[in-house]
Order: C-alpha cells, then structure tokens, then sequence
C-alpha cells in the first residue's frame, strides 16, 4: 500500500470517529486525486470509523466525467459506466486478485469536484450540529455569510451552496452548478460545500486541511445556533470578510495549518 493512500485511510478513520459527531454507521465518503487519470475513493457498504485499504476503491476519471457531460438515460448504463471505470484491486497497491469494490455512490461528484476544483482530497461528512443548519430556514445565511475571523480564515470568505438533489448523479450536477457559479464570483474554488437537507463537503490539499475545514464549520454551526437562541446571530460586514481572508499574516496561518 502506498504511503498516499495511507493518508487517506487515516484522515477517513479521524472523520469518523464517533466522539466528533461529523458521520454514524455508513454515512459519509471521502477521496484523493491517484494520479492525473485517476483516483481513490470510499467503497461502498463501509463505515468509515476503522476504515482499512479493503475499504477504498480505485476510479478512472474519463468515463465518470464524461457521464456528467452526457447522462445516460436509465440507471443500467449509468451503473455499467461506473463498473467500466474501477480500476482492479492491485491499484490500491497490493497484489492480489479478485474483484474490486463498487465505489460509493456519490463516485460522481468526487470525480467532478477533484477536477473541477483541483482539489487533492476531499471529505464528505453529515455533522448533526451542520445538519441542523442544512435542515432548516437559515441554510443560506450559514452558507453565504461569516460570522467570525477564524471561519473565514479556514472556510474562506463563503460556502457555495448546493440545492437538495437525489445522491449520486443528479446531485453531482447541481454541485457542478453551485461550484461553477462560486468559482465565477470568487475567482477560486470553494473550500467549503454545504448540502442542503444532506450535509457538507471539505476540499483541500492535504488531510490536515480537511480535517481543519471540518472543525471549523462545525465550530461555526455551534456557534450560529446559540446566537439563534439569544436572536439574530449578526455577520461580519463583507469588506472585513475580504479583509480578513486577503491578510498575509492570515494567509501564513492558514498555510502552516495545512502544510502537513
Ligand atoms: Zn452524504
């Protein structure tokens, strides 16, 4: 096994420990760009608390993004595409034969937020204090807006929001919309997605940053609903939101956060 994928077994084990609350039983996936052609992803049917290499498959790009360009018509060809682009178990680095697992199915929105974004790794959790947030009114006030400087510094200066969509394919291409549109308006990639009525997503370099992304929106989900308690939680004006993630001693912190 490579020393890669190692770090991507233990970012997802971190992810699921139980005592952070981000998954419970078979929630969540994650991934990591392989190479230029190809990458790891969760398995499906596997908890990510405890996760070893048998739980991690490896996926061709090509055919998965050539399906978000093209949507077969029925869920026959769409499996047949995603069976055709499993690369066979010796790609995780070992040597033995058999058959491959099948690739969790949200396959194709890793596949397209790997491209998309340039994004190394990629952390999709379900955090009940997110959820509570993601299942209510004020989804896009959390989203769309910072409350505090750390959120900005790790999260950047907003989410990009996705709709509600089926998992698996219908939900890739509303992301790719979502990302498409923050990419156009911030002029980079989002390091933060969240999933309306699903969850979040965390895009980063390397697991250090994920793991960071992570803490921090749910930090900052914590802290959005007990100031709904007391009221109106109150924002950070969008020019200090500017200010702050443009800062070059903020942009060093942030860069020795995730330098590991
Ligand atoms: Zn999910």
């Amino acid at each position: 096994m490579t020393q890669a994928l190692q770090s991507l077994i233990d970012m997802t084990r971190a992810l699921g420990e139980p005592a952070r609350d981000y998954v419970i039983i078979g929630e969540g996936n994650t991934s990591m760009r392989r190479d230029d052609a190809s990458f790891f992803i969760k398995a499906s049917g596997h908890q990510m608390q405890g996760i070893d290499e048998t739980g991690f498959v490896a996926v061709r790009f090509a055919p998965m993004l050539a399906m978000l360009d093209e949507p077969p018509k029925t869920l026959t060809e769409q499996k047949a595409i995603t069976e055709s682009a499993i690369l066979p178990p010796n790609a995780l680095g070992g040597t033995e034969g058999g058959l491959a697992p099948s690739p969790s199915i949200e396959v194709s929105f890793h596949a397209m937020l790997l491209q998309e974004c340039a994004a190394r790794y990629i952390g999709h959790t379900h955090p009940t204090v997110v959820n509570q947030l993601m299942c209510s009114e004020f989804a896009a006030d959390f989203a769309f807006k910072r409350r505090f400087p750390d959120e900005v510094v790790l999260c950047g200066p907003c989410s990009a929001l996705a709709p509600y969509a089926d998992p698996g394919l219908p939900l890739a291409l509303v992301m790719r919309d979502s990302v498409r549109a923050y990419m156009a308006e911030q002029g980079e990639a989002p390091k933060l997605i969240l999933l309306e009525n699903h969850g979040m997503i965390a895009l980063g370099d390397t697991p250090s940053e994920i793991l960071n992304i992570t803490a921090m929106a749910v930090k900052a989900a914590r802290i959005y609903l007990g100031a709904l308690m007391t009221g109106k939680p109150t924002c950070l004006p969008e020019d200090d939101v500017q200010h702050l993630y443009k800062r070059p001693d903020e942009i060093y912190r942030r860069q020795r956060f995730v330098a590991k």
